[in-house]
């Protein structure tokens, strides 16, 4: 569904990606993992079309969309600050994308209705997004991220601000949730455990490379050098 060719992004002379090769098949769930500024939101908003590479390709579908605008790519991006709209009431902040593909008032709120439910807001529509704490906020762009059902959902620390044991639960709903939809997903997490529960597959950045990807389990049983093992906190 997705792939990157030798995508590369710099800032003043920097690589920040550096000739990244990266492909997701349909329906698989891919998390990126790796130290503050690696490059994974970098990553993301390449993807999404916010960030124009220096040089390489993106590819959904097999089509060239390396100069196709964001809003004409499928991809949703939840972004790592939530970028709520600060002047929409919840549901019209979860409504928003489907209002842009054409739902009518009366499915938008249906579905804000399920979304709040699975992001555990039940009935939070009306609330102002001022009077929410940052993990509901959180889980409010979670849940705009998911309603239009973007064929590849790019998630940039989804669950970071939220307490264990309401991301334990989120991970696992999620990933039914994907597995249902069909939904093709590139995740970032800082989190190793919910790479582990989420991830079909996992990639390690490092200055803006790919370290190391592989299944789970692959990359904790044998990291494939000493940098992607001291990252997953394997001391010697
Ligand atoms: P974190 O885990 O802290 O979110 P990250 O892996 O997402 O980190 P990026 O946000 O992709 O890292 O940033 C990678 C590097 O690129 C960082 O050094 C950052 O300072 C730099 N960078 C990102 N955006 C810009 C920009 N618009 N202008 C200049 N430098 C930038
Ligand atoms: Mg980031």
């Amino acid at each position: 569904l997705l792939r990157l060719e030798r995508a590369t992004v710099r800032f003043g002379g920097r690589p920040v990606l550096d000739d990244v090769d990266l492909a997701v098949a349909e329906h698989e769930i891919v998390c990126v993992l790796g130290p503050s500024g690696s490059g994974k939101s970098t990553l993301l908003r390449a993807v999404a079309g916010l960030q124009p590479l220096r040089s390489g390709r993106v590819f959904l579908d097999g089509r060239d969309m390396t100069s196709v605008p964001a809003h004409k790519r499928d991809v949703g991006l939840m972004f790592q600050d939530h970028q709520l709209f600060p002047q929409r009431d919840v549901g019209g902040n979860v409504g928003f994308g489907l209002r842009m593909h054409g739902a009518s008032k009366a499915e938008q709120a249906v579905r804000v209705g399920e979304l709040l439910e699975l992001v555990g807001l039940p009935g939070a529509a009306r609330r102002a997004v001022a009077s929410l704490s940052g993990g509901e906020q959180q889980r409010v762009a979670l849940a705009r991220a998911l309603a239009p059902r973007p064929r590849l959902l790019m998630l940039d620390e989804p669950l970071g601000q939220l307490d264990r044991s309401l991301r334990e639960r989120l991970v696992v709903e999620l990933r039914q949730l994907f597995g249902e939809l069909g939904t093709t997903v590139l995740a970032v997490t800082h989190d190793q455990g919910e790479a582990f529960a989420l991830a079909d597959r996992v990639v390690v950045m490092r200055d803006g490379w790919i370290a190391q990807a592989g299944t789970p389990l692959e990359v904790w049983q044998r990291p494939a050098d000493e940098f992607v093992a001291r990252f997953l906190g394997f001391d010697n």
